[in-house]
């Protein structure tokens, strides 16, 4: 557990992997693999775990794991719960499948398909509807960052894609700079937590004690070799891992900066 510095609520971290559009068929050994680690682990994981792989391996995923509790979640989400949208995968469709929660606004949906704050607002509702968690992504470019627009942005997109009404449940953020993201530059630490203490500040603001118990997750470029580092930051309460999430052995290195 953390301690969230903003209310001393003792927060469970959650490491996120996305799979984001990699993932056949054999890849699931490697999610098994993180399963079955979790599964002798134990207790001696402090820490939530889950892997969000592409949404053809959903239901499979969550069939065959959960042995060691490792939790399956979407990439994204249509904002409807059905209709005619070709290629587009509903909120409900997921908690189907057996997902847990969804990605959404991630930089990445945000660039390729235009997202705004408005559409993320109303994806996030919508896995509300469904019973999902919303892990929503924000995250300053790098000519925001050098502009020293971080905060502002970042403030922007957290007040425009999180509705009213939510709970420590039922949303993580997770704070991850675009230019952070498969690239293997990382904020400096001071940054980081400049950041996520800006973060904390406006949830508590607005949501109270369940502003202060939300996890607020940092994504971009993390790797076993940063993980303790970057997870040791005050109001770091997990990761959103992309790449190093494909390798189970990879992926465990970062988990073990949960290690009891
Ligand atoms: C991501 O895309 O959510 C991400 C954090 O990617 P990576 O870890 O590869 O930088």
């Amino acid at each position: 557990m953390t301690e969230a510095d903003a209310g001393a609520t003792p927060i469970r971290p959650l490491v996120a992997g996305n799979w984001k559009m990699n993932g056949l068929k054999a890849a699931l050994s490697e999610a098994l693999a993180v399963d079955e680690a979790l599964a002798e682990a134990g207790a001696g994981v402090a820490a939530d775990v889950m892997i969000c792989p592409p949404a053809t391996m959903v239901m499979v995923l969550a069939e065959l794991s959960g042995m060691g509790g490792l939790k399956v979640g979407g990439q994204d989400c249509h904002i409807n719960a059905a209709g005619a949208h070709t290629g587009d995968v509903a909120a409900e469709m997921l908690a189907d499948a057996g997902a847990s929660a969804v990605i959404v606004g991630h930089s990445e949906r945000r660039a390729d398909h235009g997202e705004t704050d408005r559409i993320v607002h109303q994806k996030v509702l919508a896995a509300h509807r469904a019973g999902l968690t919303a892990i929503v992504c924000v995250g300053e470019t790098i000519g925001q960052r050098q502009a020293g627009l971080t905060l502002d942005v970042v403030a922007r997109q957290l007040a425009g894609s999180i509705p009213d009404n939510v709970t420590a449940e039922t949303v993580v953020v997770a704070y991850e700079p675009v230019w952070a993201i498969g690239t293997g530059l990382t904020p400096r630490p001071e940054d980081v937590a400049e950041v996520h203490l800006m973060i904390r500040e406006r949830l508590c603001a607005r949501f109270g004690a369940e502003g202060a118990g939300m996890r607020i997750l940092y994504g971009g470029s993390v790797k076993p070799s940063n993980a303790v580092e970057l997870m040791g930051i005050a109001n770091v309460n997990g990761a959103l891992v992309g790449g190093a999430s494909l390798s189970a052995k990879d992926f465990l290195g970062i988990i073990e900066a949960y290690r009891d």
